[in-house]
């Protein structure tokens, strides 16, 4: 693993990059601290064999913006652990042990969940060094995915969106790529004010229901183990086929990348709310704005999970978390739509100029 500095670095980071190893469990790892100037940086370890350090670069910048466009008061950091995340669980916990004791020194990083890693691997993190986010409830953890944070949080954006852009909730049909934590919780919530999920689909395959999915009782049909395109309230379609599905909103809850120059014809919605990091590429996004098509960023719609975790790690408790959530991203949803109009860019360049002037204007707090 290795970071050639000179061909990322740039005015707001990174601050520090640790390579750390222990050679008697086998283990190795970077973490990156991006930019602390708002507060200590959080972001998740990330388990996986072929995880390198420009990688979780990238990832502790996504952080870094993330956290400073919901306000929090946390830079952005992110750590990788070079294994695969499906050994057994003696030796995940070996690994996770040894990483959380190299970085125990490393304070302004603290650790989260992420691709690989979970609410127990932070349980044992915070055993071993006192600071941890996305912990069990019994040690003081509010967990997010049970909550639904991140899913919450997509349908506070879509509140904004009904707010500014007339965006009808009462009726809408949405169609959700991936009914997993997130897609689960934003399909639930969007129900509640009214909407009709009219289709979904998992890494198995897909269903559309043009009078409405019942959400309650696919969301019981999946947490059973079994597949969306097994349920029997709706017509299985191809999985891929929920990209062009009729609908007013598009919820993308599963991979990157999923949305590309190549495909990004077949949408045919009006809103797109971005639960999945980076699920559209900046060509298709480009296209979608040009068709006037407003599609709320993966850092805006999605920081539900991350705002949740700062105030566990603040103290706070569920009802604090689903509140913030509330507020941050309703205020930043509302923020983008605004200046996206006023100064004629995408929504994405409008989150990234005001998380970065957020960034600057930390720093500038900073001892020259
Ligand atoms: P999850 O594993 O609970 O759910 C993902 C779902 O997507 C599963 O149902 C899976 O079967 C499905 N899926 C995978 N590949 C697919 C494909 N090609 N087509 C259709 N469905 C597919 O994961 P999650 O926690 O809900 O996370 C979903 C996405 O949201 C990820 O990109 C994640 O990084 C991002 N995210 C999650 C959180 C959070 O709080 N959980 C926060 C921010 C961002």
């Amino acid at each position: 693993m290795q970071i050639d500095l000179v061909t990322v670095a740039d005015e707001l980071g990174p601050a520090k990059v640790l390579f750390v190893r222990e050679p008697g469990v086998g283990m190795e790892g970077v973490v990156v601290v991006d930019n602390i100037a708002c507060g200590p940086s959080i972001g998740g370890v990330r388990m996986a064999p072929d995880i390198d350090a420009v990688e979780v670069f990238r990832l502790a910048r996504a952080m870094t913006l993330k956290n400073a466009a919901a306000g929090l008061p946390h830079g952005g950091g992110k750590a990788g652990i070079a294994a695969d995340p499906t050994c057994s669980p003696e030796r995940k916990q070996a690994l996770v042990r040894a990483f959380a004791r190299a970085i125990a020194d490393l304070r302004d990083y603290i650790p989260g969940p992420d691709m690989g890693t979970n609410e127990q691997c932070m349980a044992w993190v915070h055993d071993e060094i006192g600071r941890a986010v996305g912990l069990p409830r019994v040690v003081g953890g509010i967990p997010l995915d049970d909550i639904g944070a991140t899913g919450v949080g997509v349908a506070v954006a879509a509140d904004a969106c009904a707010e500014l852009l007339g965006l009808e909730l009462d009726g809408a049909r949405v169609a959700v790529q991936g009914f997993g934590a997130v897609g689960i919780h934003a399909a639930r919530c969007l129900a509640e004010r009214g909407a009709r999920l009219v289709a979904a689909s998992d890494s198995h395959g897909a269903i559309e229901n043009g009078h409405g999915l019942d959400v309650a009782a696919l969301t019981a049909h999946k947490h059973a183990g079994r597949a969306v395109a097994e349920f029997e309230g709706g017509q299985v379609i191809e999985r891929d086929a929920v990209v062009g599905v009729e609908c007013d909103v598009w919820i993308p809850a599963a991979r990157p990348d999923v949305i590309t120059e190549a495909n990004v014809a077949q949408l045919r919605a009006s809103f797109i709310l971005q639960g999945a990091n980076i699920p559209i590429t900046e060509g298709a996004e480009r296209i979608l704005h040009q068709r006037g098509v407003w599609s709320i960023p993966d850092f805006i719609a999605n920081a539900g999970g991350v705002i949740c975790a700062a105030t566990e790690y603040a103290g706070g408790g569920q009802q604090q978390a689903l509140d913030a959530i509330a507020e941050k991203i309703g205020g930043n949803t509302r923020e983008v739509i605004e200046r996206a109009r006023r100064d004629d860019v995408l929504p994405r360049e409008a989150a990234q100029t005001m998380a970065r002037a957020r960034v600057s204007e930390a720093m500038g707090y900073r001892r020259p």
